[in-house]
């Protein structure tokens, strides 16, 4: 199996967090996540709406406003200058153009465009505004490209939302690269992330295998494209500790055969450890690797639970 280090995703980003001089006063938002350590395992494609909607730079700000009862994408001192159309046709153009080609969009928080929630909606001059709206690109690229995920800057500082963001976009790249019409590679994925699905629950696993085993008797078309939207529907849930523990016990099922009364006290030790937050996960999935190197296993190996990115971005050092 392909691991994950030897193929490079492609992630779009606001060119902004990464250090483009493309915002209204002609700064930038470097972000030091995306730029110095996401950089070294992904290909970047920047994406900078306002640009590509040219509004240059210097320009004018532009806000979120409701007139109407409508959300609208005006410029902050003339709401009759109304961007939202214009802006709505440049996400639309970018969701198709990217759509199986990236797998994962990171964006600037707070901005009128790009921002993916709690955006300010203005209520007009002297109101007080509202912290509820999505940038107008974000709003129409999700609606169009929905299988793609989408994750703020910000809200990647927070270590459960950063690993469960690249486990998606890792998940879906390795998607992308399997042949429309390769039914074994298509019922291959789907085992080689059950670790991870039944790390959500073991419902949405059978769910998912109902639809490869085409028990709805649809095509294979049909079928993956259920599969996809359901699985990426299921990676984002997020994960719990009792979760990820009862994914620990259910591997060491597979070879404690193989260990000695110690060894097996030390792994149920180290899950309890994780279990009562007293280490990361890293470590009981260090050991567990350490095992099977020792006792090779062909079904846990090809599991991507125990790496579903590059070890480099050691995020299950902190969740
Ligand atoms: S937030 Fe989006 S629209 Fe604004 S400068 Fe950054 S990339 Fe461009």
């Amino acid at each position: 199996m392909q691991r994950a280090e030897q193929h490079k995703p492609r992630i779009a980003v606001s060119a902004c967090l990464l250090g483009q001089p493309v915002r209204f006063d002609g700064g930038h938002k470097r972000d030091r996540f995306v730029t110095d350590q996401l950089s070294r395992l992904v290909e970047f494609q920047p994406v900078c709406p306002e640009m590509e909607a040219g509004l240059g730079v210097p320009r004018p700000t532009i806000q979120l406003r409701r007139i109407a009862g409508q959300v609208r994408l005006v410029q902050s001192n003339d709401a009759s200058v109304d961007l939202t159309e214009r802006m709505t046709g440049i996400a639309v153009a970018r969701a198709r153009q990217l759509n199986g080609r990236v797998s994962g969009l990171i964006v600037q928080k707070k901005s009128p465009s790009c921002g993916m929630e709690r955006v300010p909606v203005s209520n007009g001059p002297g109101k007080p505004s509202e912290r509820n709206g999505v940038g107008l690109f974000v709003q129409h690229f999700s609606r169009h490209a929905p299988l793609i995920p989408i994750e703020e800057e910000g809200r990647l500082n927070d270590p459960l939302l950063r690993e469960n963001f690249l486990e998606r976009v890792y998940s879906l790249d390795r998607w992308y690269r399997l042949e429309p019409d390769d039914l074994r590679g298509f019922i291959e994925f789907h085992a080689q992330h059950k670790l991870l699905l039944m790390a959500r629950g073991s419902e949405a696993y059978r769910r998912l295998g109902r639809i490869v085993a085409g028990v709805e008797r649809r095509t294979l078309a049909e079928r993956r494209h259920c599969y996809i939207e359901l699985f990426m529907q299921t990676l984002k849930s997020r994960v719990t500790r009792g979760h990820h523990y009862n994914v620990l016990q259910h591997i060491m099922g597979y070879f404690k055969r193989h260990l000695s009364a110690e060894d097996k006290r030390e792994l149920v030790q180290l899950f309890d450890d994780y279990k009562a937050a007293l280490v990361p996960l890293a470590t009981p999935v260090m050991l567990i690797s350490h095992h099977l190197r020792k006792h090779p296993d062909a079904y846990l190996e090809s599991q991507h639970y125990l790496k579903p990115y590059p070890d480099a971005l050691a995020l299950r050092a902190v969740v």
